[in-house]
């Protein structure tokens, strides 16, 4: 039989996954509480008989941020998870190649706009990243494959992961060695989005996401009255300079075919107009695709920072967090998804898409096994759903859900059988 033989959707399955999807639209849970969702998947895979550890990375293991850094930055580092990841196994006809797909089952802190008969019930946390469709469709996919166990060589492991949109879920399950035993060798995953329709989906190799790191400076002078600079070392002056200058690296000392961004998204400072502040802070985020172009802003922010404070008399200091590194597509797992998509959706419906500047913690499996994850397509303009993930408008079409499972499962039976 081929492929698109082989990999159907029912009826039923599918709309069993447009309920599912709701149910979990409604019930939005946010990083590291993904504890209703977790137990929703876990009983999903029970019903099916498929062999499922629960709690996966959920021992308190600190993450991959260095302790003391997180600390001069001010965040206390939780426990990794609330030990809500689920590693599922099905087992094919005969032990061969090992292949995990990954969904994220976090929401965000965001009061859902749109007025839908399944938006959010809970005020200021809303599934805008798309993760309760991740969710399901790893849910149909699982459904589906078990009943293709016959039809595959080697073992497909399920990862349904918490905290991707921070502090990385991700870290924590492969802490909890969901890489061995038995040992990957690749792995697939999806990402909804809006530049296509659902039906079709978009991909390519090399770099899709960024690494995304965090900044913090805190400035420190002398504090006085507004009408006395002379006797003040005046933090807000400092500051300005220190946030224009800051651009300078990406506009003068980054290669401009190397994709970079330095974005200072808060300022803060003193209180009153009448006092100058005797501190000032900045928080930011440094977007690259290459490492040597993440190397070089974290080394020129060190060595600008402080010598731009000295020369106006302050001081200054500087915590360069590195968060999630650059999301890099597999070419030859590229070609096994774009190969079996153009078999279930045809060829029509196989775009290639665009690199972004987005973080997406799926890179710290895609460092240590070839992956790919895929573009899903869930716009309808018709239907006003064009709104980007984050946004409290943020919709899909739920075609998408069926689009998803088809073209995972004839990717992963593509790849466990070649
Ligand atoms: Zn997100
Ligand atoms: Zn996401």
């Amino acid at each position: 039989m081929s492929i698109s033989e082989l990999v159907q959707v029912s009826p039923e399955l599918d709309a069993w996954m447009r309920e599912t999807r709701r149910h979990l639209h409604m019930n939005p849970e946010l990083s590291l509480q993904e504890n209703n969702t977790s137990r929703l998947v876990s009983g999903h895979l029970k019903e099916l008989g498929i062999k499922h550890r629960t709690g996966v990375g959920g021992d308190g293991r600190s993450l991959f941020m260095d302790a003391d850094e997180l600390k001069a930055a001010g965040i206390t580092p939780g426990p990794t998870t609330g030990g809500t990841g689920i590693l599922g196994i099905i087992e094919g006809r005969k032990p061969g190649k090992v292949l995990l797909i990954r969904a994220d089952m976090d929401a965000l802190p965001i009061d859902e706009q749109n007025d839908v008969p399944y938006k959010s019930t809970k005020p200021g946390v809303m599934h805008a990243c798309g993760h309760d469709l991740h969710t399901t469709i790893l849910m149909g996919v699982a459904e589906v494959l078990n009943g293709l166990r016959d039809q595959f060589d080697g073992t497909v492991k399920l990862m349904f992961q918490p905290a991707e949109e921070g502090p990385g879920g991700a870290v924590a399950m492969i802490n909890d060695k969901i890489l061995e035993d038995p040992n990957v060798d690749a792995a697939l995953a999806l990402h909804v989005g809006v530049g296509i329709r659902a039906g079709q989906i978009a991909l390519r190799a090399g770099p899709v996401n960024a690494a995304a790191d965090t900044l913090k400076i805190v400035v420190r002078g002398v504090g006085g009255h507004a009408a006395r600079p002379q006797a003040a070392v005046d933090t807000m002056v400092v500051a300005a300079h220190i946030l224009i200058a800051l651009q300078t690296i990406v506009s003068r000392e980054v290669d401009p075919f190397q994709p970079a961004v330095v974005t200072i998204g808060a300022l803060h400072g003193g209180v009153a107009g009448n006092v100058i502040p005797a501190s000032a802070e900045m928080n930011g985020t440094v977007r690259t695709h290459s490492p040597e172009v993440r190397d070089l802003i974290e080394r020129r922010i060190r060595e600008m920072v402080p010598t731009l404070a000295k020369a106006m008399r302050a001081e200054a200091d500087v915590i360069y967090l590195r968060g999630y590194p650059t999301m890099r597509n597999d070419e030859a797992m590229v070609d096994v998804v774009r190969a079996a998509a153009t078999e279930v959706i045809g060829a029509d419906n196989v775009f290639t898409r665009e690199p972004g500047m987005a973080g997406e913690d799926l890179a710290f499996v895609a460092e240590r096994v070839p992956t790919c994850m895929f573009g899903l397509g869930v716009a309808d303009p018709e239907r006003d759903i064009i709104y980007p993930p984050h946004h409290p408008r943020f919709d899909a079409d739920e075609d998408a859900l069926a689009c998803g499972v088809k073209v995972m499962v004839a990717s992963a039976l593509k790849y466990l059988n070649s």
